[in-house]
């Protein structure tokens, strides 16, 4: 994918997180990376509306390589997750649910098994502020090396995916879309009662069957 690929792609996936009404006012950002270098939205643009000249390259160091725009300030956020994980793209969002989870717990349960799409429960990174290296260190410390989202404290939410960019950048909007999905299933759950929690059995169970039906596919194909 050249960069101007990478351009509509980021710009039809901020239009995507926006109709599935994760976008609130100008926060939230995108990225992903373009060979060597990472395409990030810029400060203060609306992912809703993206347009070419609101992306800007930037190298492993932050430095603008391609565009005029202002980089997002979540940039150490976007390279300490591509230095710490096999990332190709990064979505993050104050999505209304998720930022409400992350003011209260510090760990989202496992009510659903599609919690296994992120790798498990998903962490919450406790809070630091916006823009900063302590908060890089907190999302990928919750990230860890078996989690592909996490939430944020007191702020919102992040996914990547892997792989070829585009499905790496769908990958990664889809995944911040069911984190939203859990956090809004555990505020319903909770409202009408006490949830039961899958257990790390029921869940390793559930990827065993994921893996013998996958195998099954590829046998009879
Ligand atoms: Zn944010």
């Amino acid at each position: 994918m050249d960069l101007e690929q990478a351009r509509a792609a980021l710009i039809d996936a901020g239009r995507q997180l926006s109709d599935w009404e994760l976008v609130i006012a100008s926060s939230g950002n995108l990225s992903m990376k373009v060979g060597d270098h990472v395409l990030v939205s810029g400060s203060g643009t609306h992912l809703d509306r993206l347009e070419p000249g609101d992306l800007v390259l930037i190298d492993v160091d932050g430095r603008t390589v391609d565009g005029t725009a202002q980089p997002t300030s979540e940039t150490p956020l976007h390279l300490a997750v591509y230095a710490a994980t096999d990332a190709e793209a990064i979505a993050h969002t104050h999505a209304t649910a998720s930022a409400a989870i992350s003011c209260v717990d510090t760990e989202l349960p496992a009510l659903h098994y599609m919690c296994l799409q992120l790798g498990g429960p998903v962490r919450v990174a406790p809070y630091a502020t916006y823009g900063t290296p302590e908060l890089a260190n907190s999302v990928v410390a919750a990230l860890g090396a078996d989690r592909s989202g996490a939430l944020m404290a007191n702020h919102g939410s992040i996914a990547y995916g892997t792989g070829q960019p585009q499905a790496a950048l769908d990958q990664a909007c889809e995944r911040l879309r069911i984190l939203e999905w859990l956090c809004e299933l555990h505020i319903q759950a909770h409202l009408i009662g006490t949830p039961q929690v899958l257990s790390t059995d029921q869940l390793d169970e559930v990827s065993r069957t994921t893996a013998r039906m996958r195998a099954e596919r590829q046998q009879m194909s």
